[in-house]
């Protein structure tokens, strides 16, 4: 196995926060004296108007964790007021839009004060604490701004990505039973015009309960009006004042609600409250991507996902950070738009997914190498398992193998980073999230709920609570106590499958719905997508079983080509006999389907459970689609069957 000690090249992370010598005995200590560790890490990280009571209480089987039980806080006190002293004129944000050449800098001055004056524009409009905001936003500072004003009088947001359709919204608008939505005229994201206010008021037909539509003007698009209930916020804005006191939150106040991707069914609406979760995001951010004051940091994921919560919003700005906010997508106007960003504004912290890395890596590394890319100093990836031939990639060409990275597994349920390495501690094994983040216990089970000593493999669940834990599914508590708590008692259950090796890293190997079972054997879709990614000839691939009579399961790949392949035959023949000799014959596909392009969620991921039905030949049962990026690509996928 391939891995990259320590970095000792890298003169930088000598001085990192964590290094090799402190992690054991922090970790040790977060394990063994879970409440000493938190309270003293909530002490230093994050200010509270009065202190808790009690660190922790609750249980799994009930659903009812509480952290920091009875502290006030609140999140923007600790995102901005508390910055100001020291750094008002710095960069908060840095915004990048989908045109090159057009950019903004947001100081943290100009970041209350437009946040103050949103806050004050929802009051006026009758927004309350506990009420539910939707923002359903283009990638611009407002959204931001939207988010915070929230947090700042205890309004609870849901934001629901911009890429969504109007039923999409409606939705989750029904869900979360929101009064509010603000929203742009429109979005520009690659150059095209999403009609976000259009798409509002689809959404809005089904939703009786919404009194007002709060609407940023982006684009200047020619939009439809509802007189006593749309809104233009610049217009409000200008009327109120740039102050706007925080309210006091309970740690235990809810802070908002946010849908899963919808990879495996129908999304969950997660809830996160205040103290927990923006302890951890903000402990999380500093460690594990190093950050150290001054650094520029980007993160390319939508604030609709959570990722864009904890590591482009709450995390960065709770530690001070100047956090780059991209408009548009990685692949416009050219293939090297993120380098040149990079190169634009000394990025020396990149965080994307490996869809966004594996789309980059097809396009061929000139795009790439016509770059500097010398301010950066980290790398991260998060989303799905990294194929390590697109590590490989990631580190030599877009790093020059001067940049450890970081692949951070993590879940919307989890609220931030719970397996990740340190960039200064840790050794790299492409492919692995290495070790826990401090006071998360990580464990495998087999199917009978039997803890697996050792190495091994098996379902990844997490023993005992963490502060950012999700603490309900919205509106349904029940649901959230059978997806998480009651498969195995006693633990919360990732619905990841992993391997955990001799080092005792974890390997996520996908979730476990996935598993593939061939002639008894069962196989993670993670290795097997991996050996075919390892092949020149292939970008992007995606298995799933489907039924044989022989060996109970047959292995079903599709198969995205390299920008200038032509699949053949005797290509085909080659990557069977690539994958017999990477894993062994058991693991040989027993049918390839060429397609230019894979189903994907909205963000990003392969939903292989619509690739299950179309190997299965259920057509008629795809289940929820409603989250898949281009629906085109799965009627495409269902006339080409192969056999
Ligand atoms: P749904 O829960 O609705 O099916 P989802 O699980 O895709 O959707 P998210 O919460 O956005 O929704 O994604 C979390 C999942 O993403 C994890 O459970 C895991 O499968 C995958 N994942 C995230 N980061 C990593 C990583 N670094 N390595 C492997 N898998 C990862
Ligand atoms: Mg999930």
């Amino acid at each position: 196995m391939f891995k990259i000690k320590n970095h000792a090249v890298k003169e930088s992370f000598k001085t990192a926060y964590i290094t090799e010598q402190n992690y054991q005995e922090l970790y040790q200590e977060s394990i063994n004296n879970p409440d000493a560790f938190w309270a003293e890490q909530a002490k230093v990280h994050l200010h509270w108007f009065s202190p808790w009571e009690k660190v922790y209480q609750g249980d799994f089987a009930q659903g009812d964790v509480a952290w920091f039980v009875g502290g006030k806080l609140n999140v923007t006190y600790n995102c901005i007021d508390r910055h100001l002293p020291t750094k008002a004129n710095q960069t908060a944000i840095i915004w990048e839009a989908d045109e090159p050449g057009q950019s903004l800098i947001i100081t943290y001055q100009m970041l209350h004060d437009h946040v103050c004056r949103m806050a004050n524009v929802l009051k006026e409009q009758g927004v309350k604490k506990g009420d539910r905001v939707c923002i359903y936003m283009p990638m611009i500072p407002e959204a931001a701004y939207a988010m915070l004003a929230c947090a700042r009088i205890g309004a609870i947001h849901s934001v629901v990505f911009g890429g969504f359709s109007p039923e999409s919204l409606k939705e989750r608008i029904l869900d979360a039973d929101c009064s509010v939505v603000i929203t742009a005229d429109e979005g520009v994201r690659g150059g095209k015009f999403i009609p976000l206010k259009q798409n509002t008021d689809a959404a809005l037909e089904h939703c009786p309960d919404v009194h007002s539509v709060i609407v940023i003007k982006r684009n200047g698009g020619n939009i439809a009006w509802k007189a006593g209930r749309d809104i233009w916020y610049h217009e409000l804005a200008a009327k109120v004042a740039s102050s706007c006191p925080p309210e006091t939150m309970d740690a235990e106040d809810p802070l908002f609600i946010l849908y899963t991707s919808g990879s495996t069914g129908k999304p969950k609406g997660v809830l996160h409250t205040t103290g927990g979760y923006l302890l951890q995001a903000t402990m999380s951010f500093k460690y594990i991507f190093d950050y150290q004051p001054g650094e520029v940091y980007w993160c390319t994921a939508d604030v609709g996902w959570v990722t864009g919560h904890s590591y482009i919003i709450y995390g960065p700005l709770a530690n001070g950070a100047t956090t780059l906010m991209f408009e548009g997508v990685p692949t416009y106007p050219t293939p090297a738009r993120c380098w040149e960003v990079v190169d634009k504004h000394n990025v020396n912290i990149f965080y994307t997914a490996p869809t966004a890395i594996r789309a980059l890596m097809a396009q061929g590394r000139e795009f790439v190498s016509n770059t500097s890319r010398k301010s950066l100093r980290l790398l991260g990836t998060v989303g799905e398992p990294i194929n390590p031939e697109a590590w490989e990639w990631y580190y030599h060409v877009v790093g020059d193998g001067r940049c450890p990275i970081v692949d951070t597994w993590w879940q919307t349920e989890t609220g931030a980073i719970l397996i990740s390495p340190f960039p200064g501690a840790s050794t790299l094994k492409p492919g692995s999230a290495t070790k826990p983040f401090f006071g998360v216990k990580p464990a495998l089970v087999d199917n009978n709920g039997q803890l697996v000593e050792g190495p091994g493999s098996g379902n990844l669940v997490i023993t005992g609570s963490w502060p950012s834990q999700i603490r309900t599914v919205y509106g349904n508590h029940q649901r959230m106590l059978d997806t998480y708590f009651s498969t195995y008692p006693g633990y919360y259950f990732t619905g990841d499958g992993a391997r955990r090796d001799e080092d005792g890293d974890y390997w996520i190997t996908g979730r476990v719905d996935d598993v593939l079972n061939v002639s008894g054997h069962r196989m993670g879709t993670a290795e097997v997508e991996s050996a075919l990614v390892l092949h020149d000839a292939v970008a992007e691939a995606a298995v799933v079983g489907y039924p044989h009579e022989i060996k109970g399961q047959g292995i079903y790949a599709f198969i995205s080509p390299m920008h200038d392949i032509e699949p053949s035959p005797q290509l085909e023949a080659e990557l069977r006999s690539f994958v017999t000799k990477e894993i062994g014959p058991i693991a040989k596909p027993d049918i390839l389907h060429w397609t230019p392009a894979l189903p994907k969620t909205r963000s990003g991921k392969i939903m292989r459970r619509i690739l299950r039905k179309i190997a299965c030949n259920e057509f008629d049962s795809l289940g929820d689609t409603t989250t898949l990026a281009d629906p085109s690509v799965m009627e495409t996928l269902i006339k080409n069957r192969q056999t």
